[in-house]
């Protein structure tokens, strides 16, 4: 254990052991899972899917891919599953590639609102520029506002629609997402891979009877291996039988080449275990975990976009303390020992580097055992935090911005308060391993 790299992976472990993880979209793996990644499965090339390989030797693999093929097919209720894409963006681009023409229009939330790139984020993006791309944004009081929503699509008439979020801290309701599908006959394509884990666990209504595809990252609420899934339902296949063949062809030949099998395996463990009732205590626990941490922020004084949340993320607004200062709170956060991501609010008036929100999350600490006792000591350190750096306003000029946060980082570095925290903030995180059975 001397080279360097273990040293590092160490230093990683401990990190994680010590601080307190708030990051929505991360999660810690059971050691089954962890265990199975470091697997001689890696050594295997099985390029193609189970029966139709263009390589010898994959008797074992088959079995493998098809097992974890059958759990998500049995834990989704639905007739299709690839579980072979490298991640959720690959598996976004593959539904894309699978379903529209370039040039084609697809429809789907904003960054700011809460949705993701792949999303058809313009300019910069692959599905923000081979696709017309048409964004919504959020509604009232930070909601999705269907009737937006349904004028925007009659407007530009999407081959797709994607209902799908990453800071949304609200409830999807696909069946009315269903609805401005079916008035413009587009597919409807469901991005769960934030809260799969509360769908399966009963905390968050399920998309399967709703849209045509399903995609879900396997490393966030599902706590297995970064990965993905795409689901094919009923209802897709009524519309389309050679859909599955579809989403086939579009992972291998049209954008990939040898699955990762110990993910495959992991995902097959992951699947299993979010198929026992531990789970469902689980996501039931990550929704009051993230409930009393709303209530404490709330009750500290923070606002939080929305006003709350109903899954296992909220987003906080800092714009009382200044645009952008989502910097500052981050960063001074993980000094003390807890980590969490800056966030853009919606109608955020700094940019996504200096944004004005804080994007919070239960999925991690959950899984380590936490509970509401912890969750409202957390919520206080939290404000603590926003309280002690409220004073440190970014300059509004960009210039001056790299230096300002840069000094900010060196005295942020050496506060006394702020590294005080890190002790209790240690002693409590301690208490918990990272992944409580
Ligand atoms: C995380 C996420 C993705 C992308 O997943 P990666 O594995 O990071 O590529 C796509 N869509 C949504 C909604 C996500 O939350």
């Amino acid at each position: 254990m001397s080279d360097l790299v273990y040293q590092l992976i160490e230093q990683e472990e401990k990190r994680q052991l010590e601080k307190i993880g708030l990051i929505p979209s991360e999660n810690h793996m059971s050691p089954q899972v962890t265990g199975v990644l470091a697997s001689c499965l890696s050594s295997k090339y099985s390029e193609g899917y189970p029966g139709k390989r263009y390589y010898e030797g994959n008797q074992i693999i088959d079995q493998l891919e098809n097992l974890a093929i059958d759990r998500a097919k049995t834990l989704f209720g639905v007739p299709f599953a690839n579980v072979q894409a490298y991640s959720g963006s690959p598996a976004n681009s593959a539904i894309q590639f699978a379903l529209l023409e370039p040039g084609d229009a697809l429809m789907g939330m904003s960054l700011g609102g809460g949705g993701h790139l792949t999303h058809g984020h313009p300019k910069v993006t692959f599905s923000g520029t081979h696709y017309r791309s048409i964004q919504y944004e959020l509604g009232e009081n930070a909601r999705i506002d269907f009737d937006r929503v349904l004028a925007l699509a009659e407007q530009h008439q999407p081959k797709m629609i994607i209902a799908g979020t990453t800071s949304y801290p609200f409830t999807l309701d696909f069946s009315r997402f269903r609805e401005v599908a079916d008035a413009v006959g587009a597919w409807l394509v469901a991005d769960t891979s934030h809260i799969t884990g509360l769908i399966i666990g009963g905390e968050h209504p399920s998309p399967v009877p709703y849209a045509d595809v399903i995609m879900t990252t396997t490393h966030k609420t599902l706590r297995g291996p970064r990965g993905a899934i795409i689901l094919v339902t009923e209802r897709g296949l009524e519309r389309d039988p050679k859909l599955g063949g579809r989403i086939d062809k579009a992972i291998i030949p049209g954008l990939q080449g040898g699955p990762h099998n110990a993910t495959t395996a992991g995902i097959a463990v992951a699947l299993e275990e979010a198929a026992q009732p531990g789970f469902r205590q689980y996501a039931h626990q990550m929704r009051r975990n993230a409930d009393t941490l709303a209530a404490t922020l709330c009750a500290e004084g923070l606002k939080l976009v929305g006003g709350g949340t109903e899954n296992h993320l909220m987003v906080v607004d800092l714009m009382p303390y200044g645009v952008g200062s989502g910097t500052q709170v981050a960063y001074a956060m993980d000094v003390a020992g807890m980590y969490a991501n800056r966030n853009t609010i919606p109608d955020e008036p700094g940019s996504p580097f200096y944004p004005s929100g804080l994007r919070l999350g239960t999925p991690m600490v959950t899984t380590r055992g936490m509970k509401e006792t912890e969750m409202a000591q957390i919520g206080r350190w939290i404000a603590q935090v926003v309280e002690h750096v409220k004073d440190e306003i970014l300059p509004e000029d960009p210039k001056q911005r790299t230096a300002f946060v840069k000094a900010f980082k060196a005295q942020a570095d050496q506060d006394p308060f702020l590294l005080s925290m890190r002790d209790d903030v240690k002693a409590l995180a301690t208490q918990f391993p990272l992944f409580q059975a």
